[in-house]
């Protein structure tokens, strides 16, 4: 009897219907369990997620659903030795399930600090504000809110974990709840992560579903609130793409599919240099994790033709040390692909692919095997093949085959590179190695259209290098053309593709009201009391005092220039002024910023202001010379609370204040955004 794996839909674990399709061991071919969707309403899963899952999570802040990532993560950190065991029956190894398994994880950590960027609130702003009329009375900014919809992921089978982490990571934090379709043959490591997700009570209900099986009429439910995002082949992504709804209801669709990437080695590399190493080190990784089966992995070779023989020789010999076979037993470095109708696939692949190309090492039939039987695994022998041709040759350029397998090609020049690496019409990433940065630059300009990431390896990066094929939650990942078009993670970009961007327009004061941030020429709160005297919580955005005024002197601009050293000719008073910016002796900016620091910090007694955290943004608009009479505006823009890190920590937040200083003739002469921190 084998294990039927449960969907979880609408607050329930429940089984589909039927039988479903049986999902087999990669490793041994025995069957280990089924699933199946049938009989699950899609449009009342659909319909659970936005009024439920979603009207939870766009109450709660970005700083409030970045704790509850952490608080995610720190769980699943705690439970990922429990996952292994099941990521070995997908034929991946140890190696293969860190980065799937930890890889995922570390991914919730990333996006949960993202948090930080964002304001305590909702919404977040967009951009810088406008102002739109001579008066000082109308203006606009553009803010973001979260979707009304739901996040669909429809998944790849190569990383049961990270596949589903890294995406609803970002949906989580952007405040919209998910519905998770992970590719059938490796969902059963998809279900046991979901299980511990659900029974940790972290995540609000309705935040996550998932199916495991064929996603039905799910698509047919969507409109333009929610966001579709595809992993998987090309063929497949052009279906869904082109779905009557998601045309119809224009719902943004976000497509990751396959990807011809490539690694140039640079011309200025020599057999047996560092970089030499670096390359053929990296290129047998690229080709052994997770079996090839990643959709970075490096597929086009591209050498200088005069090395051609060098490299795939060296590289040949790299392979050959490649021991393959039951991820179980610890000398094994390459595992299985996930199943037999991957292998099949492959092999299909390469017999394309040897319509222009041959193998230089391995073999398409046999494998020498660790603890396993090439029977009843689905494991391949890294396929290392050669194209002589590669401008007149159409298949190493556009036929992925998704296993161990890649082509090594030589150029002439660096513009043969370049056009080589565009041949593949869009990829998710490429990389050169060279030690010579005029070329590593020749070839990061020119490439650059047709490339999510370009990584450059040398002597310098390699040791700490996170690798050719590691996206980055920070860094976008995507392509464009063939890799999909699509744009995933990136930090805060990634967030707001599930944001819905609106221009606001309307008086500084009512957008001030709107967005929580003291807007330029809106109407602020006198207030007698000294700020710096009131606490966090008692602090309101729009607060605002008019300091007494100060005269700058030339003494003063003299003192100064002696206290900080600063002897610049400008604050001089013999400097002859002719074809300079200024009239005469000018203040050093910093003074002015000094002088009304002087006139705006109340703070002789010990209160409720803790320290200077800095400056924002600080401009000098006018000069000041001496006899000028200075004050200043000062004005509460922004409240952001900070964590308690330690309970012994004192509760405080950071307070930004805005701050404008005038001269006698009321015209500005400066203005800047200081940060103070405060206690709550
Ligand atoms: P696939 O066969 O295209 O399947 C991808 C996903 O689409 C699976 O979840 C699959 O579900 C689902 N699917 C298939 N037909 C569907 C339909 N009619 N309606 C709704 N969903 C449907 O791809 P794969 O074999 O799993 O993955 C290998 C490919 O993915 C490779 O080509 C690789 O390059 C690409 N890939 C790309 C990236 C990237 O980031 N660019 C990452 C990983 C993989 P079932 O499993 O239930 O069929």
């Amino acid at each position: 009897m084998i294990n039927k794996l449960e969907n979880y839909v609408q607050g329930a674990w429940t089984p589909g219907d039927g039988e479903g399709q049986i999902l087999y061991n990669a490793v041994t071919g025995e069957p280990i369990s089924s699933a199946s969707t049938k009989g699950l309403d899609f449009a009342a899963i659909t319909d659970y997620a936005r009024k439920t899952g979603n009207r939870n999570l766009r109450k709660m802040t970005f700083h409030e659903r970045g704790r509850m990532l952490r608080a995610l993560a720190i769980h699943l950190k705690e439970k990922a030795g429990t996952f292994y065991p099941i990521s070995f029956l997908s034929g991946a190894t140890t190696a293969d399930s860190w980065i799937d398994i930890e890889g995922g994880i570390g991914n919730l950590f990333a996006n949960a600090s993202l948090r930080r960027k964002f304001p305590d609130e909702t919404f977040c702003l967009d951009g810088e504000s406008h102002n739109l009329s001579k008066g000082n009375t109308f203006m606009a900014q553009h803010i973001m809110v979260p979707k009304e919809g739901v996040a669909i992921h429809i998944n790849a089978f190569n990383f049961p974990v990270w596949g589903m982490l890294e995406k609803i990571a970002v949906n989580l934090m952007a405040g919209i709840p998910a519905i998770v379709k992970p590719a059938t043959v490796t969902s059963y490591l998809t279900e046991a992560v979901t299980r511990e997700i659900i029974a940790s009570g972290i995540l609000p209900e309705g935040a996550l579903q998932l199916v495991c099986g064929s996603a039905g009429d799910l698509l047919d439910h969507t409109n333009s609130q929610d966001v579709v995002t595809f992993t998987g082949s090309a063929s497949t992504g052009l279906k869904l793409k082109a779905h009557p709804t998601i045309l119809s209801e224009s719902v943004p669709f976000n497509m990751e599919a396959d990807s011809l990437n490539c690694m140039v080695l640079g011309n200025d590399v020599d057999p047996g240099s560092e970089e030499w190493n670096i390359f053929i080190k990296e290129v047998r990784k690229e080709m052994t994790v997770k079996a090839g089966q990643k959709c970075t992995a490096v597929r086009r070779i591209f050498v200088p033709e005069n090395k051609m023989e060098d490299v795939w020789k060296a590289i040949s010999t790299s392979l050959s040390q490649t021991t393959i076979g039951n991820p179980l037993n610890e000398k094994v470095r390459m595992g299985a692909l996930a199943g037999l109708t991957q292998r099949k696939e492959v092999r299909s692949q390469v017999n394309k692919l040897l319509a222009t190309s041959q193998i230089i090492f391995g073999s398409l039939d046999s494998v020498e095997l660790i603890d396993a039987d090439n029977e009843k695994g689905a494991f391949i022998s890294p396929l290392l093949l050669m194209n002589q041709s590669p401008f007149n040759s159409a298949e190493p350029h556009e036929v992925e085959a998704f296993g161990p397998v890649s082509t090594i090609m030589p150029y002439k020049n660096m513009d043969d590179a370049i056009g080589l690496s565009k041949k593949g019409k869009g990829s998710l990433c490429s990389s050169i190695v060279t030690g010579d940065n005029k070329i590593a630059k020749e070839y990061v300009l020119g490439a650059a259209t047709h490339h999510g990431r370009i990584l450059v390896l040398n002597q310098e990066c390699a040791k700490e290098s996170t690798g050719h094929g590691s996206p980055l939650p920070m860094l976008v990942h995507g392509g464009p053309g063939r890799a999909g078009g699509g744009e995933e993670m990136g930090g805060l970009r990634g967030i707001k593709h599930y944001l819905q961007r609106v221009a606001i327009q309307g008086s500084p004061t009512t957008i001030t009201a709107i967005t929580n941030v003291f807007q330029p020429h809106a109407k602020p709160n006198l207030i007698g009391e000294h700020p710096f005297r009131k606490t966090f919580s008692v602090i309101n955005v729009g607060d605002q005092i008019v300091t007494a005024r100060r005269l700058i002197t030339s003494k003063d601009i003299d003192d100064f220039a002696d206290l900080s050293g600063d002897h610049f000719y400008a604050h001089k008073t013999d400097t002859d002024f002719s074809e300079t910016m200024f009239e005469q002796q000018v203040a050093h900016g910093y003074f002015v910023l000094s002088a009304a620091a002087g006139l705006f910090v109340d703070g002789s007694e010990k209160g409720p202001v803790l320290l200077n955290y800095g400056i924002d943004e600080l401009r000098f608009t006018k000069p000041v010379y001496p006899g000028s009479e200075i004050y200043i505006r000062f004005t509460c823009k922004e409240k952001t609370p900070q964590e308690q890190k330690e309970p012994t920590d004192i509760p405080r937040g950071i307070v930004k204040w805005f701050v404008e200083i005038f001269d006698e003739t009321e015209e500005s002469v400066g203005v800047g955004t200081i940060l103070t921190m405060v206690r709550i």
